[in-house]
């Protein structure tokens, strides 16, 4: 389907507003999701930072605990008196003096053991009171006084599992501050601490781990560093909260945070709004564009437009046909002049309701302009049975207010032949159209080839006219016009004569080409001048011409007629115009103008075929006629039609009491002519009393008149 420009500009518009939103609520997600990645990666970032510094402070807690055991360790055992005292007898109650009675009250360590080079016990006190150190410490205690035999070596240090808990227990060699020589295996003095509450509560205040504690498994959702035994498996943990830094400053901010994410999605959301409905606002206005590009204001049905897209699109079928019937209101000016465009439009509308439900297969409407609609018909009914029911919808008068007005309609039906294209199909009912307007109101025709061949064979006959009117073809005859009472020729009326070498063409063909094609005028100044250059010849002779209602319209046409007159110096009041009333009802004011103009010179001015057509007495009253001529077919009655020479009596009577003297035409017989003579016509005009015939002719008829008399 085509898109007009409007509906195409919508589009693009209601393309561009939706990306721009798009976009927009993509980069608005995308800076909202890099914000909240950096927010929730400083926070983990501080949190692990400072876990890991809690990490390290546990380590240090643990190796100044440590430190601090193995520096006491080393004060007592390395010491010459110690080392001395030891090897004696008295060794047991030093110790005790020394060591034993100590650790019942000491910061420095809980319990002391001193033991042979062979091993065995020497003294074991713990708070004071002698224990057995083995049972206490189990047998790795053991392995560490082995370790620790030699000298020269730093205390060694181990955690071990006691009924009392974890203990920091600590060897080293008794041996002297300085010992030159090699020592053999030496006496081992051994301290340990207890991890006691108050111990992990100073660990904890010293490096600032809050909330530490020594528990036996591993500790679920705190931070925390194994406690090892000799033999590397953890018997206790260090554990502490994390402090988590990060989440505490998040937590603070979270507010702020969470309200501005509220605000960004209120916001993104009013985005989304307003583009949505900014979107489905433009697309409306393209609904709204396209509909009027197809759809006639007026009448709400299809333009021509939309009539055109709608053939398009309609595919053609096997079994029903697609005919177009284009229906042309009669009358419908007439509404217009008389009541008035609001009326007109009103009659417009409801035809324009009626005529698409005239029957079932009607399946589209238009209206193409002016008072001139199509529909489509895609079905089997024949045509005739489509344009009845189209011309059996108007034969109902219209009720608009309170007037009743009547209209009646022309048809021009086509059918759409395989692939033939939309503009064709308009175009051939469009020709079917015009010749049912051609034909008569209330008509319909169906295109077929041969009006396209008459309209051919007419638009050569234009062209040969056309050529024969500038060659000087066409030549005037002339009928003599002779008086009633003497039989005297007082006159000639000029016929246009046109031979053509296929015959004569008659002026009742090639006057109207010549009026639809726009030649009228010329060939009207080319019969007068011919004419008036052959009256010249013949003194004393009136001269009639025949003058078209285009003519007559033309605001040129009088000076064309004064143009000629000069030329050929001719006396305008030898001149007569002849004219049919037709153009008096259809344009009285320029035809007043013209007529006004040229009577001012002394031209005359005769009504033409009196008596056939429906103009009122008082019109032509108006125009001032110096003659009428009565038609011939009003002659011919006076023979044949019923009140034949009534009718005659009474037209001629009207002329008579307007004043105005009558031409009877078409004076076949003498019987004829007696009766109109009889009936009051002052001149007589027909085959009786003188055909058409050329100049010549005339000639030599004025001669034998004159000689005659
Ligand atoms: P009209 O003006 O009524 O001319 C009279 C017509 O009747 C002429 O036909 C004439 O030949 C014919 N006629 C005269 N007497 C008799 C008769 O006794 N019996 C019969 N049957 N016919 C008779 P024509 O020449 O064919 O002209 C036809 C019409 O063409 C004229 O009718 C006139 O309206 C028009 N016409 C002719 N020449 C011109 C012209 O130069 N200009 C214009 N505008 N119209 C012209
Ligand atoms: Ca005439
Ligand atoms: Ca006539």
């Amino acid at each position: 389907m085509s898109l007009n420009f409007a509906e195409r500009r919508m589009r693009a518009q209601t393309s561009v507003i939706v990306a721009a939103t798009i976009c927009f609520l993509v980069i608005a997600l995308l800076l909202t999701g890099l914000m909240a990645y950096v927010v929730a990666e400083m926070t983990r970032s501080a949190n692990e930072i400072d876990d890991a510094r809690a990490s390290r402070a546990a380590q240090t807690a643990i190796a100044a605990f440590t430190d601090r055991l193995s520096t006491t360790v080393r004060d007592n055992a390395v010491w010459d008196q110690a080392y001395e005292a030891i090897i004696t007898a008295e060794a047991k109650d030093w110790a005790y003096d020394n060591w034993g009675s100590t650790s019942e009250d000491y910061p420095l360590y809980d319990g002391a053991i001193v033991t042979s080079p062979d091993g065995s016990v020497v003294s074991a006190y713990r708070k004071g009171k002698p224990f057995e150190p083995r049972g206490y410490f189990g047998e790795a205690f053991a392995r560490q006084i082995r370790a620790a035999e030699t000298a020269g070596q730093s205390p060694l240090l181990n955690f071990f599992e006691t009924d009392d808990g974890v203990a920091l227990v600590g060897s080293q060699a008794v041996q002297p501050y300085r010992s030159g020589a090699e020592l053999p295996k030496l006496s081992v003095l051994t301290f340990y601490k207890l991890l006691t509450p108050d111990v992990i509560a100073a660990l904890s205040n010293e490096h600032g781990l809050d909330g530490l504690r020594l528990q036996a498994g591993p500790p679920s959702g705190l931070l925390n560093t194994a406690v090892r035994s000799i033999d590397g498996t953890a018997i206790a943990y260090l554990a502490w909260p994390s402090t988590a830094p990060g989440s505490v400053v998040f937590n603070k901010v979270y507010p702020y945070v969470a309200s501005a994410a509220a605000i960004l999605v209120v916001f993104l959301g009013g985005v989304l709004f307003a583009g949505g409905s900014e979107a489905r606002r433009l697309h409306r206005l393209a609904e709204t564009a396209r509909f009027q590009a197809n759809h006639d204001s007026l009448s709400g049905l299809l333009n021509r437009h939309g009539l055109l897209d709608f053939l398009e699109r309609s595919e053609p079928t096997a079994s029903s046909m697609l005919s177009l019937y284009l229906v042309d209101l009669d009358g419908f000016k007439a509404v217009n002049d008389a009541w008035g465009h609001a009326v007109g439009d009103a009659l417009i509308r409801l035809v324009a309701k009626a005529l698409p439900a005239c029957h079932p297969e009607i399946v589209a409407a238009a209206r193409l302009g002016g008072d001139e609609f199509a529909l489509v018909q895609v079905g089997t009914a024949p045509h005739g049975e489509i344009e009845r029911a189209i011309l059996a919808l108007l034969v109902e008068p219209f009720k608009i207010d309170d007037r009743t007005i009547e209209v009646g309609a022309s048809i021009g039906a086509a059918v759409r032949a395989d692939s033939l294209a939309s503009l064709e199909l308009l175009r051939r009912a469009d020709m079917a159209l015009y010749r049912a307007k051609e034909n008569g109101k209330g008509q319909a025709v169906q295109y077929d080839l041969e009006l396209d061949r008459e309209r051919q064979r007419i638009a050569e006959l234009e062209g040969d006219l056309r050529r024969a009117i500038t060659s000087g073809a066409i030549e005037p005859a002339f009928q003599p016009l002779v008086s009633a009472a003497t039989g005297e020729i007082v006159g000639v009326e000029a016929l246009a004569r046109w031979p053509s070498p296929a015959g004569n063409i008659s002026p009742e063909i090639f006057i109207p080409l010549a009026e639809k094609s726009g030649l009228i005028d010329v060939l009207g100044v080319h019969m007068l001048r011919t004419a008036i250059r052959h009256t010249k010849n013949w003194p004393g002779l009136a001269l009639s011409v025949n003058v078209s209602p285009i003519q007559l319209c033309n605001p040129d046409f009088a000076a064309q007629v004064i143009a000629v007159l000069k030329e050929f110096d001719f006396d305008p009041g030898r001149l007569t115009l002849e004219i049919t009333e037709g153009v008096l009802m259809t344009s009285p004011d320029q035809a007043r103008r013209s007529i006004d103009h040229l009577k001012c010179f002394g031209i005359k001015f005769a009504l033409d075929d009196f008596g056939c057509g429906y103009a009122s007495i008082g019109a032509l009253r108006q125009f001032g006629f110096d003659r009428m001529k009565i038609d011939r077919s009003l002659v011919s009655g006076v023979e044949n039609a019923v009140n034949g020479i009534e009718v005659l009596r009474a037209t001629i009577s009207l002329a008579t009491a307007l004043d105005i003297p009558v031409t009877a035409e078409g004076i076949e017989n003498a019987r004829q002519a007696a009766i109109l003579r009889e009936t009051g016509c002052d001149q007589l005009q027909g085959y009786l009393v003188g055909k058409p015939m050329s100049a010549r002719d005339i000639s030599i008829r004025l001669l034998h008149e004159a000689s005659a008399a």
